[in-house]
């Protein structure tokens, strides 16, 4: 007997660029059979006028940091919520607890919402030894560095991760000797620019020099926030021939026209209107005395003073750039850079993948719906060596998203992560049904997924 069959819906096959229609059935765990008809299972899905794809993979997000606000999982739910049944954390150089912390508690409490993977967290690491942001870091230090992102890599990292435009100190020749120090060949190594907008191209061809010099599988993080405030032309065409020349480089991108950060981040450095041509009211903040409000220069300074914490969005970005990193046809995977931090935080972290798959593919029709599914899907599962997810095929993890393609849509606002997605039906993960209906079933289907130089 079978634990699960989903039953009349169709799946992405991606080598033939086609949906199939067939029976799949689940035990164990795994993909065992798809076709026609089956034995009994103990739960059956009917998934007539339903597309049952791999689930999502969220290739950049940023993680939990544990109980704050008392709760376990704040992000991981939404990400669950949402169709994504791994991703992968510790993104722009940000790790937000130990890497050993994280994994722990996620034992602890016997899984997790969602599969996690992490990343080293590079500038976290550098603050952490009270390196200043607009500082160089001296050779002993890189030295230092070099040994703790090797550390966390044998501790189950997935792969370093660096935030250029944090900590604008970092040069290139540190990044240079930090990678070249780490003996894995094939390790991950994501980044989030050096500049956005006037200085896009131009962080562009250093992380393409980075890439190529390090011989690293490098990715260039949430293109969109880079590149759409009108270099994004240009970007792809610089990248796209890039990655023909070396497929270790790759990128990932967001569905939305803002980005999310801290107001005293180093992005809101003097300067930064100009370079996008926008203005104090073009930053939303969204927690804290002025929540839900955007910003006047008096409160863009005062909060920038006295709360550098607080996070605050920026609508800063076009939106037929938006469009264009997403439908690019050579490259890009969908990452939603999603952070949560007291329940509250950019839409992105709750609605990414229905908001590609209702605005992008459905409405504003960019891209094909299985082309979506495929940078949603199989391209991410590849990218992080995840060969046994990504695709519906017997033998593969049943991690699993089951949605209606003519109703899926996002419901997460700027004001609200709360309201619900609309289109998902059911999600599995490793075998178990984890959300039915939009109601949370399952939040320890998920697990810790290593990196592959786990000692
Ligand atoms: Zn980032």
């Amino acid at each position: 007997m079978y634990d699960i069959l989903i039953k009349n819906g169709v799946y992405p096959d991606y080598s033939q660029k086609a949906f199939i229609k067939g029976d799949i059935a689940i035990k164990d765990g795994k993909i065992v059979e798809i076709g026609e008809t089956f034995e009994e299972a103990m739960q059956t899905i009917d998934a007539s006028q339903k597309i049952v794809s791999p689930g999502f993979i969220d290739i950049h997000m940023h993680e939990e940091r544990f109980l704050q606000n008392g709760r376990q999982y704040d992000i991981a739910e939404y990400m669950l919520k949402m169709g994504v049944t791994t991703c992968l954390g510790g993104n722009c150089g940000s790790a937000r607890q130990p890497l050993t912390v994280f994994r722990e508690v996620i034992e602890s409490l016997g899984g997790s919402p969602v599969n996690y993977m992490m990343q080293a967290g590079y500038n976290t690491a550098r603050t952490d030894m009270g390196i200043g942001h607009y500082n160089a870091a001296t050779p002993e230090q890189i030295s230092v560095l070099a040994q703790k992102m090797q550390e966390d890599i044998l501790n189950g990292a997935y792969g370093i991760s660096f935030g250029l435009e944090y900590d604008p100190g970092i040069t290139f020749e540190e990044i240079m000797e930090v990678l070249n120090t780490q003996p894995q060949k094939d390790l991950y190594v994501s980044a989030h620019y050096r500049e956005d907008s006037k200085g896009a191209l131009r962080s562009i061809e250093e992380m393409i020099r980075i890439a190529k010099e390090s011989g690293k599988r490098f990715q260039i993080s949430h293109l969109s926030s880079c590149s759409a405030m009108g270099q994004m032309k240009e970007s792809l065409e610089i990248l796209n021939q890039a990655i023909i020349d070396n497929p270790r480089l790759q990128y990932d991108t967001y569905p939305y026209i803002a980005f999310a950060t801290t107001i005293g981040s180093a992005v809101f450095d003097e300067g930064c209107f100009e370079n996008w041509e926008k203005s104090y009211e073009n930053i939303w903040v969204t927690d804290g005395k002025y929540k839900n409000q955007f910003c006047t220069k008096e409160i863009f300074e005062e909060l920038r003073q006295n709360d550098p914490g607080l996070r605050v969005v920026a609508f800063v970005m076009n939106e037929d750039e938006i469009a264009a990193a997403i439908a690019n046809p050579i490259s890009g995977m969908i990452g939603s850079d999603g952070g949560v931090t007291n329940g509250t935080g950019h839409p992105r972290s709750a609605g990414t993948f229905p908001r590609v798959l209702g605005k992008y593919v459905r409405e504003d029709k960019v891209l094909s719906l299985i082309e979506a599914l495929h940078k949603m899907t199989q391209a991410s599962a590849d990218r992080l060596e995840l060969y046994h997810k990504g695709r519906i095929s017997v033998g593969c993890d049943a991690d699993i998203t089951i949605f209606d393609p003519d109703t899926i849509s996002d419901g997460a606002t700027f004001e609200s992560l709360d309201i619900p997605t609309k289109g998902i039906d059911t999600v599995i993960i490793n075998g178990k049904i984890a959300l039915k209906d939009n109601r949370i079933i399952n939040d320890r289907a998920g697990t810790f997924i290593p990196g592959p130089y786990m000692k």
